[in-house]
C-alpha cells in the first residue's frame, strides 16, 4: 500500500489511474478504524480498479476541542487493517496542506444542517462538508463511500454533489453493529467496561415497539443512564445522539408509526 500526504501527490496519482481508464473508488474517515470502516472499504474494493483511503482527523468539525483531542487515534493498526485488506492508496495529509486558505473558504448548507448533529454541534457540518468537498477534489474518484451510521452526513453529502454538479457517484452503506446491537463507532472504545456494557440499550431501546411514542423512548434513555443530546423522528427515520460517560453516541433507524 502507498502512502501519500500532499494533496497535489494524490491529485497526480488519480489523473495518472484515469489515464489508465482505472476506476476509482474512495473512502474518507478519521482513523480509528473498526468492522464499519472494512464494510465500506471492501465495498470500494469490490466495485473498482482502485482504492484510495483517507485518514484525516479533520478539527474544523469538531466544536468541542476535549473531543477532539480525546478522539482515539491508531495509526500503525489502521496502516495495518488497510495494507492487508488490499487498498492501493492510503492519504494522510496534514492541516497546512488541507487547509492552505487556513479555512477561510468554507462550504454553508443552510437547511438540514442546523438540525439534529448540527443543532447540538453549531459549525460542524460546515467543517464536514467542506473537507469533504476538498477530498474529492484531490481524490477525483469515481465513486465515494460513506455509512449510513452517519445519516445525516449522508444527506448532506449528497445534496452537496448535486448541488454544485459534483463528478461522483455517493455510495451509502448500511450501517454496521456490535453483536450486541451497539453502532460501532471508533469512540465506543473510550468507554469503559460499565459503559460498554450499557452501551447497547440506545440501540435496544430505539428498536423496543413496547416503548412507540418519542417521550417515553426519552424516559426510558435517562432511566437507563444516558444524557440525551435529541431524540427525532424525521421522514420515517428515528435520530438519536446521547452521551454516556461524556461521550457522544449517535445511532438512526427506520421506524414505523413512533408517535
Ligand atoms: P468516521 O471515521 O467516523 O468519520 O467514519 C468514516 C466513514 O465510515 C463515514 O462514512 C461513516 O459513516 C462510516 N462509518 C462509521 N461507523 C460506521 C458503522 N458502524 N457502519 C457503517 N459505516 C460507518
Amino acid at each position: 500500500m502507498r502512502i501519500i500526504h500532499k494533496p497535489l501527490d494524490l491529485k497526480s496519482f488519480s489523473a495518472e489511474q484515469k489515464a489508465l481508464n482505472k476506476t476509482i473508488g474512495f473512502v474518507p474517515t478519521m482513523g480509528a478504524l473498526h468492522d464499519g470502516h472494512v464494510s465500506l472499504v471492501e465495498r470500494s474494493l469490490n466495485e473498482n480498479h482502485i482504492t484510495i483511503v483517507s485518514i484525516y482527523l479533520n478539527p474544523t468539525q469538531f466544536n468541542n476541542s476535549e473531543d477532539l483531542s480525546n478522539y482515539p487515534v491508531s495509526w500503525e493498526k489502521d496502516c495495518s487493517i488497510l495494507d492487508k485488506l488490499g487498498v492501493d492508496v492510503l492519504f494522510a495529509p496534514d492541516y497546512d496542506s488541507i487547509y492552505p486558505d487556513l479555512y477561510t473558504y468554507k462550504l454553508l448548507e443552510q437547511n438540514l444542517s442546523s438540525r439534529l448533529c448540527g443543532a447540538a454541534r453549531p459549525g460542524h457540518f460546515d467543517g464536514v462538508l467542506t473537507v469533504v468537498m476538498k477530498l474529492l477534489h484531490i481524490a477525483d474518484p469515481a465513486n465515494a463511500y460513506f455509512g449510513e451510521k452517519d445519516y445525516q452526513q449522508l444527506q448532506l453529502i449528497r445534496g452537496m454533489v448535486k448541488a454544485f454538479f459534483m463528478n461522483v457517484n455517493i455510495i451509502g452503506c448500511p450501517l454496521i453493529r456490535e453483536d450486541d446491537g451497539l453502532a460501532m463507532s471508533s469512540r465506543n472504545r473510550r468507554l469503559s467496561s460499565e459503559g460498554r456494557s450499557l452501551a447497547p440499550r440506545l440501540y435496544q431501546i430505539l428498536t423496543d415497539n413496547s416503548i412507540r411514542d418519542i417521550d417515553a423512548k426519552k424516559t426510558a434513555l435517562k432511566d437507563a443512564g444516558f444524557e440525551i443530546d435529541y431524540l427525532e423522528q424525521i421522514d420515517g427515520r428515528l435520530y438519536v445522539a446521547v452521551f454516556l460517560e461524556g461521550i457522544r453516541l449517535i445511532d438512526n433507524v427506520a421506524v414505523k408509526g413512533v408517535a
